[in-house]
């Protein structure tokens, strides 16, 4: 899932035809075709998706080459192969640990096997994560026991990634390249938004296994996981980087690079660290992970945190999703809406935000807007419609502006809660659905249903 700051405007039922701006959203994407203009008061909006990818151009950089990837779609049914790494990546750096890595509490277990008081992991913690120093090494960290920071130096890593660069986009949207202790490149999108919230997109794995026909990342395959440390850090940078220029972050989105839920224990872990509320302490509602349906890690998820989640849906038959996101072959849209169903029932003022990128002729008609009205009830939850970020070697073209907005007024009739979300970062593939650069190997690209054909090649 991906990155960038959004403009999402909410439409009730009651107020279809006058839409107000309600909050910008920080999610990712971008949408050159259209023509978005971020001034708020505009009877039109635009959008964005959920996940990011990273670019062709947003790589050049990135060409440094990560080893070939994993075969993405199983020789079988076409459902993404979710084996392989499950646990992999670095947790400690050569002799030394990696901080970043640990909850508060193996953070103090750790420090008293080293010979020290409890108190002293505590001042490290805000130290790492608060008091505006996000400390990066052990001369930052001012006001600890000499000796503490002694031992910290020698046996320990405060920082997991390595700063490379950062893209600009003329939106204010920032795309940074990271390089990781094995070489390999990730990237992170910062979306500022002139309301005070400003929204950190950050990845979860180096690739993604899932192959959604609509993303650039899932060109890439999967590479690896990052660790719950290399997460972490991303929100640590965006701290670092542009708490002097934007403020505060606000919130975070695991909308980057990757599936966050086939990396579970570690994105469980990072957003554990990160609403830690002596530390990063953002609010979990403002914490986002997203996918593209694990059902059994949804539930588990679900169970297991008090973070936010979203959906990314992007169809409305089986037939369909089969095509755009081959995992839907494993956990059918049935299955996957009953879990949320089911399992949301269990918790208190909380909604799913569903995603659902537009693609001209696919997925965009009005009966796709009916049938999105009837899938979703009985699910406390929000709709982002996201304009498609075009990018190189797509099939897909963004549906146009003026029937986005039909489809969402078809929505808000039906009594759906309905955003569209303003792309963001497109010029420099921080857009959603653009971020990542496909090495040499490419996942494959499905065969498309006949009776889609005619639409991908139709000229808008
Ligand atoms: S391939 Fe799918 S799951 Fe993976 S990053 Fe792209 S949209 Fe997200």
């Amino acid at each position: 899932m991906e990155m960038g700051c959004m403009w999402m405007r909410r439409v009730r039922t009651s107020a279809v035809a006058s839409f107000s701006l309600l909050s910008l959203h920080p999610p990712i994407p971008s949408s050159s075709s259209l023509s978005l203009n971020p001034s708020p008061p505009r009877s039109l909006p635009l959008f964005l998706p959920n996940r990011r990818s990273a670019s062709a151009s947003a790589s050049a950089s990135a060409s440094s080459s990560p080893p070939p990837p994993p075969p993405l779609v199983s020789a079988g049914d076409g459902c993404p192969d979710l084996g392989g790494c499950e646990g992999s990546g670095i947790a400690a750096r050569g002799p030394k640990v990696l901080l970043k890595g640990m909850r508060y509490a193996e953070l103090e277990k750790w420090v008293q096997s080293q010979g020290y008081r409890p108190g002293q992991a505590l001042m490290l913690w805000k130290r790492m994560y608060g008091n505006a120093i996000w400390a990066h090494s052990a001369e930052e960290l001012h006001g600890l026991n000499k000796d503490f920071k002694k031992m910290l130096s020698e046996r320990a890593e405060l920082r997991a990634l390595s700063f490379k660069e950062i893209r600009a986009a003329a939106d204010g949207t920032k795309k940074i390249l990271f390089s990781l202790e094995d070489g390999l490149l990730i990237e992170t999108v910062i979306i500022p938004c002139d309301r005070g919230r400003n929204t950190v997109c950050v990845s979860s794995q180096v690739g993604c296994a899932m192959n959604c026909q609509f993303c650039f990342t899932g060109r890439m395959g999967l590479t690896r996981h990052l660790t719950a440390a290399e997460i972490v850090d991303q929100a640590v940078f965006a701290h670092r980087l542009f708490h002097d220029e934007v403020g505060s972050i606000t919130n975070v989105v695991f909308m980057g690079m990757g599936e966050p839920l086939h990396n579970i224990e570690n994105v469980i872990k990072a957003a554990d660290i990160m609403v830690h509320d002596q530390g990063l302490h953002f609010s979990p509602r403002r914490v986002t992970v997203s996918t593209s349906g694990l059902v059994p890690q949804l539930k588990r998820f679900l169970h297991e945190s008090n973070c936010s989640v979203a959906v990314s849906l992007n169809a409305t038959t089986d037939e369909v999703r089969n095509w755009i996101m081959p995992i839907n072959r494993k956990y059918k849209l049935s299955v996957l809406l009953q879990t949320l169903r089911e399992e949301l029932r269990h918790k208190n003022n909380y909604k799913v935000l569903f995603e659902y990128v537009m693609l001209a002729g696919v997925n965009d008609s009005f009966e796709d807007a009916k049938r999105l009205i009837d899938l979703v009830q009985g699910i406390p939850c929000k709709i982002n419609l996201i304009s498609f970020n075009p990018h190189s070697g797509s099939k897909f073209k963004p549906t146009p502006e003026e029937k986005i907005v039909e489809f969402r007024n078809i929505l808000a009739e039906g009594g759906c809660i309905v955003f569209l979300r303003l792309s963001r970062g497109d010029d420099q593939m921080a857009a959603c659905g653009q971020l990542g650069k496909p090495g040499a190997r490419e996942a494959p690209l499905l065969r498309v249903p006949p009776q889609f054909e005619m639409a991908l090649n139709a000229a808008i």
